[in-house]
């Protein structure tokens, strides 16, 4: 480094500890979290579920792209004692971040990784009888034993297959999971299944859904009614996610495990319109304009030559791209992001870190103001549902695809 490279360093950083000192959160493309709209929806789904049937939010990838941290933090002053999490490094996140109660790990844990159980105090899935087997051997463990002498016994809830062949013991191996009730160094505290096809609204998805939920019920009666010590009342039983609560409510469930609707959504623009009201979107995406372009008519922008502007065109450069999460494919097919409340289309190729808009129709626009690609802005607003829609995909993806570069912040 020579002499100069060394003074531009110390200014640049002398810039940006200036700016420290004002709100730098909001400095290039961030997500905006209504709490207000959290409390709403966590009412909602509460009303819709029986009364001693406890919310067991889904707060895995980062909580649908909103923040575990944030999101369960807020969900732990509520009075929520329970989460699901998609694997250990999740729950050991969520600790980190002083998360009380319980945290279900919904996937598949490896032996290896069996002692963080302990140490971060998780609650495993039983994924089926042989992963029920490692779990106790652990469980029962000399090494484990030295480390919690009181011998306290592992806490897990059985997954049980109903249908859906991802993950779970056979509903119809009872008597495997008669066993795994039973088995030494672990409690099992609830048994649970997942809805492979709630969402749809064919006589095929609902016909495949009742069976499923048939099948589960057989199943606890069966256990309810062996005299097995180990079946005792405090195994909860939940089944339902989103779609599950909204469409198939059930008197008999100890807990539910929302996910998408927790965040005011579903999985795509119609449903979510259907429940316009009822729930409340938690999440916008915002990102600024980092400079303006006038375009002569036949001249191209952005990577590609993707684009041309047929006529004399202003355009601005966006900040925020595929790398936060944004995906690529909404390149050219009439999306749009709000600028003054007003809708500026997408063109050309999404890039990594930035997109173009064209703002021809829209006067006044300068560096630094603010682009909502998600959210409301003035009278007009987009729908996560209707990015995911545009891109063939579900509400549940694009939210869960947003980076950690973006920063969440609180309203
Ligand atoms: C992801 C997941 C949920 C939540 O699903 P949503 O449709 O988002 O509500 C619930 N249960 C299990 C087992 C899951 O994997």
């Amino acid at each position: 480094m020579n002499n100069m490279d060394i003074t531009s360093f110390t200014y640049s950083e002398a810039t940006l500890s200036e700016t420290a000192s004002l709100d730098t959160s909001r400095s290039r493309a961030w997500i905006e979290i209504s709490l207000d709209a959290l409390r709403h929806n966590v009412r909602y789904l509460q009303s819709l579920l029986p009364t001693r049937c406890a919310l067991m939010p889904v707060v895995k990838a980062n909580a649908y792209g909103h923040g575990a941290g944030l999101i369960a933090g807020e969900l732990n002053a509520l009075g929520i004692r329970s989460f699901c999490v998609a694997c250990v490094s999740e729950g050991v996140e969520l600790r980190r971040r002083h998360i009380a109660g319980e945290i279900l790990v919904l996937g598949y844990t490896h032996p290896d990784q069996f002692p963080l159980l302990d140490q971060y105090a998780l609650t495993q899935t039983v994924v089926d009888h042989a992963h029920a087997l490692a779990l106790s051997a652990y469980a029962c463990s000399a090494s484990r034993h030295a480390l919690r002498p009181n011998h306290s016994p592992l806490p897990v809830h059985i997954a049980v297959d109903t249908g859906m062949h991802r993950l779970g013991e056979p509903a119809e191996h009872a008597a495997q999971i008669r066993e795994i009730l039973s088995l030494p160094g672990l409690q099992v505290t609830g048994m649970y299944s997942h809805l492979a096809a709630a969402g749809g609204t064919d006589a095929a998805s609902r016909n495949f859904t009742k069976n499923q939920i048939d099948i589960f019920y057989q199943l606890a009666a069966q256990l309810k009614n062996c005299p097995d010590e180990y079946v005792a009342p405090h195994v909860r039983l939940h089944l339902q996610a989103s779609y599950g609560i909204l469409r198939y409510p059930l008197p008999d469930v100890d807990c539910a495990r929302p996910g998408i609707a927790l965040y005011g959504l579903l999985s795509n623009a119609a449903d979510t319109r259907a429940c316009a009201g009822k729930l409340r979107p938690v999440l916008s995406l915002r990102a600024r304009v980092a400079a303006i372009h006038q375009l002569s008519a036949g001249e191209s922008a952005g990577y590609d030559m993707a684009y041309t502007a047929a006529r004399p065109t202003t355009i601005a450069t966006v900040t925020i791209g595929y790398a936060d999460g944004l995906p690529r494919s909404l390149s050219e097919d009439g999306t749009a992001v709000l600028l003054h409340g007003r809708r500026a289309p997408i063109i050309g190729r999404i890039c990594m870190d930035q997109l173009l808009v064209d703002v021809t129709a829209i006067p006044g626009i300068h560096p630094g103001q603010i682009a909502t690609l998600i959210g409301q802005d003035g009278q007009e607003s987009i729908s996560a549902a209707d990015l995911a829609d545009a891109c063939g995909t579900i509400t549940n993806e694009l939210l869960s695809c947003l980076g950690p570069r973006l920063e969440r912040l609180a309203l």
